[in-house]
This record gives structure tokens, C-alpha cells and sequence, in this order.
């Protein structure tokens, strides 16, 4: 375990590809300070997920630490084919067909298939096409029976399977395909701790999937990606979709094609504020350190887009590329580490936009809120320890803007990865059931000693629930202080 450097709040979500897969560098990703890892399964098999989870399961077990794994759906991305000879460089003014009957892997310079057999129809000469998060422009200059010519207007490298989008948003299939729900079905056997939702439109699409899920036995988290501009075209639909879901992902790679770059930066904090309004966490997405794929050193954008991230208020910010399939994984970690600690040393803001007489009849949350706010009050106060079961009151105490760190004491490993998405919370393994009850405060605070995390003189805020009852909410809240008689 960690002890002289400072805990850092913001959690990291790296994805696994080629470049990151190996034992290896998974074990030099956790040690630079990877908390999730996302399977994309827009790529990759799921045989080689499954090799993958397991991976990073010895390895975390290896070093103790508490690594989640985040299973994402391709969703109804539009995306195209596979090239025969690797990527490809397209040429302003050069034609370039997207062709709906065209095999899979049969993609070269001129041409190459798609995904979405509706493309023809739902397409007219003039409508321009976006590919790879908007990178690459066309426009489409013909409809020839299932192939769609195109002139490219801006160019660049195309690799397979990227994603399509049409400008001004429109082209859109149902929520969940038929690879999705076998998805689903593979993301339940390997037992992920979150499930990622690509394009849900509205709430019922996520209350669709998470009974898909769970009738395929899954237990994970829902997060829902807000990508399309249907999602965020109002406050109530996006309300009920953060509320549906356990946390969502700002996907700005999608989101910013279809509502177009000049709006996003307003949604993305919006999107965290109200994530965070409802006791949901946020994870921030997409080319955060793009420059980083062939480049050892972030750009002055980029660490400014990573630190705002973290001043917004996100519980997590992502990487793609830059791990899955980039020249620097380990380092874009590293770089990603530094940036977000420094961020948080300048400043932190303690503060709630909930009113002091905003009522609840939930308990937990009034202790969650009660502790948060005497930490953010009382002097000496150096840590919070939250005796939990499913890691849900460490959750609504990080929904509360703090410095201070939560420490979620709980024994089973399923909440120990759960939590390791929440801005500001470490998972201690820790059964109390085990422990006579006029102990349990005092070896808690002992291990937090042990870690270097609180000294001698310090106070510690304490919450838990009934001791004999195992699975009763949190209705307790105790301060402590270090070297007293702790009870
Ligand atoms: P993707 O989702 O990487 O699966 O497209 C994230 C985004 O759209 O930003
Ligand atoms: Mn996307």
C-alpha cells in the first residue's frame, strides 16, 4: 500500500489493447496508478477479453490493489471495416466509398465496408460523413446501389473499425444489437464490475439493458455513454438517464460530432454537475492525451483539458488510444498521475449545491452528507472511514466536493473494486464481523496509522451501521481522535 505519496482523488480509467494487453505492461499501468480497466468491445474477441480480465485480475491481486474492470458495448455504432494491409491515408479531394456489401476485412485505399446496412438509404449526395471521432470529413457524393461514394474534404490516417457519424446527429439504429446481447451475456460470466451503455437515447434504453444484464446474472454498475444529441437535447432526458444508470461517462468523441465542439465544453460540465447532483459518478472521455499515442510529452491543451476535468468535479477521466493502441501507455499514465495531483493541490473546493433543507428520507445519506460536512468544518479532521457493505455510503459521501479522503472499509472484494471509480475513496479490506464490536473502531484506525495516512492528535470521522445487523444502512457517525481511548 501507498504511504508517503499523497492519495490521489481522481480516478484513472485506462483501455486494454494491443499496446497494453501483455502481463507486463498491465502490471506497469496499475504501478503508475491505473483504478479501472475498460474492455472496448467494439474490438477484440471475447475470448481475448476474458484472457485479458483475468490478467489484470493476478496482477492487481499481485499488489493488493483494488483494480476495476469496465466491460464497454459497441452499441449501434456506425463503424467501417478492416483494412487487408494496415490503416490507411486518405488525401483531400480523393474518392473514398464506404460500400454496406463489402466483406469485413476487405478495405484498401479506395474503399471499405460498414457496418450499417441502412447507409444508402438513410444518406443523400451533399450529407457530410465524420469519421474517427470527427478527424476525417466527407461528403457524400453519390449513392450507387449499397456503395456510398464520398469525397474526402479533410484527411488523415483511417484504421479499422472506426467509428461514423453523420454531422448534425440523425443516423441511428436501436440501442442494443444482436452483438450487444451477447456481450452482455459474455460481460456476466467474466463477472465485471461495470457495464458501459454505447448511444442510449433515453432512460428506458438503460432500464433495458440493466434487465438484459441482470437476467444474464451480471452485478456490475450501468454506466450510460452520453454521446448522442438526444440525450442531452433537454434536462429531463438527461435526468432520467443519469438516473437510471449508476454512473455515466461524458463521451466526447461521439457527443462532440453530433452537438458539435463548440457546445461541449458547457455540456461537459453541466453533464459532471448533474451526475453529482444525483448521486451518480461521472467519468470524463476521449482524446485527453491524443497527442500521447506517438508522443512522450502532453500538450499545454491537453493538461489544461485533464486538469479542468478534475476541476469540474469528475470522478474519473479516460483513456483510449492513447493505452489501447499508443506508443506511450505507461508514460500517458504517468503524465495523467502527475496532472491530476497537481490539480488537486491547487485547489480544492468543499462544497455542496444540495440546500441545508433539501429532504431525504434516506439515512445513509444523511450520515454520508452529516460526515462530509463536520470533515469539511471541524479542525484536525484527516480522514473518513466508512464501514460499508456495498460501498454505497463512501459513494454519497464523495458526492459531496472535499479534500479529505474516504477510506471505504469493507470485506468483500466486489465492493473493494466498486468503489475504485469514486473521486476521493480507497477501499481497505476490513471485516468487522469479525471483530469484537468495542474493537472495530480502534484496529480501524490503527491500519490507517500503520499506512502513515493519519498520526497521533489527528481526528477521525467514523460512519457505519448497526453492528449486528450485516446488511443494515449506515446510522452511525462517530469522531475519533488518533492516540485517544477509540471506542
Ligand atoms: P467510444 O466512446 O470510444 O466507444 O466511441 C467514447 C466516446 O465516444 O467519446
Ligand atoms: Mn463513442
Amino acid at each position: 500500500m501507498e504511504s508517503s505519496r499523497p492519495m490521489r482523488r481522481t480516478k484513472i480509467v485506462a483501455t486494454v489493447g494491443p499496446a497494453s494487453a501483455s502481463e507486463a505492461k498491465l502490471d506497469a499501468l496499475i504501478t503508475a496508478g491505473v483504478n479501472v480497466f475498460r474492455l472496448n468491445f467494439s474490438h477484440g474477441d471475447a475470448n481475448t477479453h476474458r484472457r485479458t480480465a483475468e490478467t489484470i485480475r493476478q496482477c492487481a491481486a499481485g499488489k493488493n490493489e483494488h483494480v476495476a474492470i469496465l466491460a464497454d458495448l459497441q452499441g449501434p455504432k456506425i463503424r467501417i471495416g478492416r483494412f487487408r494491409n494496415g490503416p490507411i491515408t486518405l488525401a483531400p479531394g480523393q474518392d473514398f466509398t464506404l460500400d454496406t456489401a463489402l466483406d469485413d476485412d476487405a478495405g484498401d485505399s479506395s474503399q471499405v465496408g460498414i457496418s450499417y446496412p441502412p447507409l444508402p438509404d438513410d444518406c443523400q449526395p451533399g450529407d457530410i460523413l465524420l469519421l474517427n471521432d470527427g478527424l476525417l470529413e466527407l461528403t457524400v457524393k453519390a449513392i450507387n446501389g449499397t456503395r456510398v461514394q464520398c469525397i474526402v474534404d479533410v484527411g488523415g490516417e483511417l484504421s479499422d473499425h472506426k467509428g461514423v457519424n453523420r454531422k448534425g446527429g440523425g443516423l441511428s439504429a436501436r440501442a442494443l444489437t444482436d452483438k450487444d446481447l451477447a456481450d452482455i451475456q459474455t460481460a456476466a460470466d467474466m463477472e465485471v464490475d461495470f457495464l458501459a451503455l454505447s448511444f442510449p437515447r433515453d432512460a428506458g434504453d438503460v432500464e433495458e439493458a440493466r434487465r438484459r444484464y441482470r437476467d444474464a446474472g451480471g452485478q456490475g454498475g450501468i454506466v450510460a455513454k452520453i454521446e448522442r444529441a438526444e440525450a442531452v437535447a433537454d434536462d429531463a432526458t438527461l435526468d432520467a438517464i443519469i438516473e437510471a444508470s449508476d454512473g455515466v461517462m461524458v463521451a466526447r468523441g461521439d457527443l462532440a460530432v453530433e452537438i458539435g465542439d463548440a457546445e461541449l465544453v458547457g455540456v461537459q460540465k453541466h453533464i459532471i454537475r448533474r451526475a453529482r447532483a444525483l448521486n451518480r459518478f461521472v467519468i470524463t472521455a476521449t482524446q485527453m492525451m491524443e497527442s500521447m499515442i506517438h508522443s512522450p510529452q502532453p500538450t499545454r491543451a491537453e493538461v489544461s483539458d485533464v486538469a479542468n476535468a478534475v476541476l469540474d468535479g469528475t470522478d474519473a477521466v479516460m483513456l483510449s488510444a492513447e493505452t489501447a493502441v499508443g506508443e506511450y501507455p505507461v508514460e500517458t499514465v504517468q503524465a495523467m498521475d502527475r496532472i491530476i495531483l497537481g490539480a488537486e493541490r491547487t485547489w480544492q473546493e468543499r462544497r455542496t449545491d444540495r440546500p441545508l433543507n433539501d429532504r431525504t428520507n434516506n439515512i445513509d445519506e444523511v450520515i454520508a452528507m452529516a460526515a462530509m460536512q463536520a470533515a469539511n468544518r471541524l479542525d484536525n479532521v484527516t480522514a473518513i472511514i466508512a464501514m460499508t457493505e456495498s460501498g454505497n455510503t463512501p459513494r454519497l459521501m464523495s458526492r459531496l466536493r472535499s479534500g479529505m479522503p474516504i477510506y471505504a472499509f469493507t470485506p468483500y472484494p466486489s465492493s473493494q473494486r466498486r468503489v475504485a471509480i469514486l473521486r476521493g475513496v480507497r477501499a481497505i479490506p476490513f471485516d468487522s464481523h469479525t471483530i469484537a464490536s468495542d474493537e472495530v473502531n480502534r484496529r480501524a484506525v490503527a491500519m490507517l496509522e500503520d499506512m502513515g495516512v493519519v498520526k497521533n492528535g489527528d481526528r477521525v470521522l467514523i460512519t457505519k451501521g448497526n453492528y449486528n445487523d450485516a446488511h443494515g444502512g449506515t446510522n452511525t457517525l462517530k469522531i475519533v481522535e488518533v492516540g485517544g481511548n477509540i471506542q
